[in-house]
């Protein structure tokens, strides 16, 4: 099944008085349970993918369609709720909640979505913060924890609401190498679990367990390690 289909894609900024074209004719299909690491040079055009895919931004042309929904005819609220179900994201600059400990920055997204009772979310919480080995530090908050704990559990946010699409912007970029292992064995489990990963990452370990590599140069697809007629 395709969870992700982008079909002649193009991406302009409006840059010194003029229009720059990030994305150049992007077409992409990624199939449910795919692993996919989007590497490349920096400046070239990985993040604004990203950001296409996950709504964030919508592309100049083309179409953008993510598990059945064509992303640029939702209104942004109901972007937003299917956002929340949908996607799992762990960006940057998509932070925790300061004055909220890791436990509430985790039921938050459920309380979103309003499937579960009270009781189950907070125990799914917790659940996900032992996934992410930080059942001690659940009541503290962002600042009282280290940046790589801050990291899985921003990991463990997006996975609160059990979402099949995880995209993720360098994921163990601020960690440390041990603890960067222990993100990248967190990836493997959801890949085993079925769970489609798109991830831009500068990691060569995490780059080469993906099933697929997606090197992005100049705004294009320069080289797609997946036979484009496999599937
Ligand atoms: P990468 O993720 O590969 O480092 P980006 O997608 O962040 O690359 O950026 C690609 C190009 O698009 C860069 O030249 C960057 O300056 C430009 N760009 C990205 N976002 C914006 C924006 N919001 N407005 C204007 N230019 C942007
Ligand atoms: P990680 O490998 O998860 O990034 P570190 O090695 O940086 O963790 O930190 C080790 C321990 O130090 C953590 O268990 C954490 O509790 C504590 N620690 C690190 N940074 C901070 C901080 N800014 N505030 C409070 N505690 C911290």
């Amino acid at each position: 099944k395709k969870i992700i289909e982008l079909k002649q894609v193009y991406k302009d900024y409006p840059q010194a008085g003029t229009l720059q074209t990030v994305l150049h004719d992007i077409n992409l299909d990624i199939y449910s349970g795919e692993f996919v690491a989007i590497v490349g040079p920096s400046g070239n055009g990985k993040s604004t993918l990203l950001n296409l895919l996950t709504g964030i931004d919508h592309p100049s042309q083309g179409q953008v369609i993510v598990n059945g929904a064509e992303l640029q005819k939702l209104s942004n609220e109901k972007l937003t709720s299917w956002r929340g179900a949908n996607i799992g994201i762990v960006f940057q600059f998509f932070q925790l909640l300061p004055a909220l400990n890791l436990l509430q920055n985790i039921v938050l997204p459920m309380d979103f979505l309003g499937r579960l009772n009270k009781g189950q979310r907070r125990e799914r919480a917790m659940h996900l913060l032992e996934l992410v080995g930080l059942a001690d530090a659940a009541e503290r908050l962002p600042s009282q924890v280290s940046g790589g704990q801050q990291q899985r559990a921003a990991i463990a946010r997006a996975l609160a609401n059990d979402p099949p699409l995880i995209v993720a912007d360098e994921p163990t970029g601020n960690l440390d190498a041990a603890t960067a292992d222990s993100v990248f064995d967190l990836f493997a489990h959801l890949r085993d679990q079925g769970k489609t990963l798109v991830m831009v990452t500068h990691n060569e370990t995490l780059a080469d367990a993906a099933s697929r590599k997606l090197e992005i140069r100049s705004g294009r697809i320069h080289a797609d390690s997946k036979p484009v007629n496999l599937v």
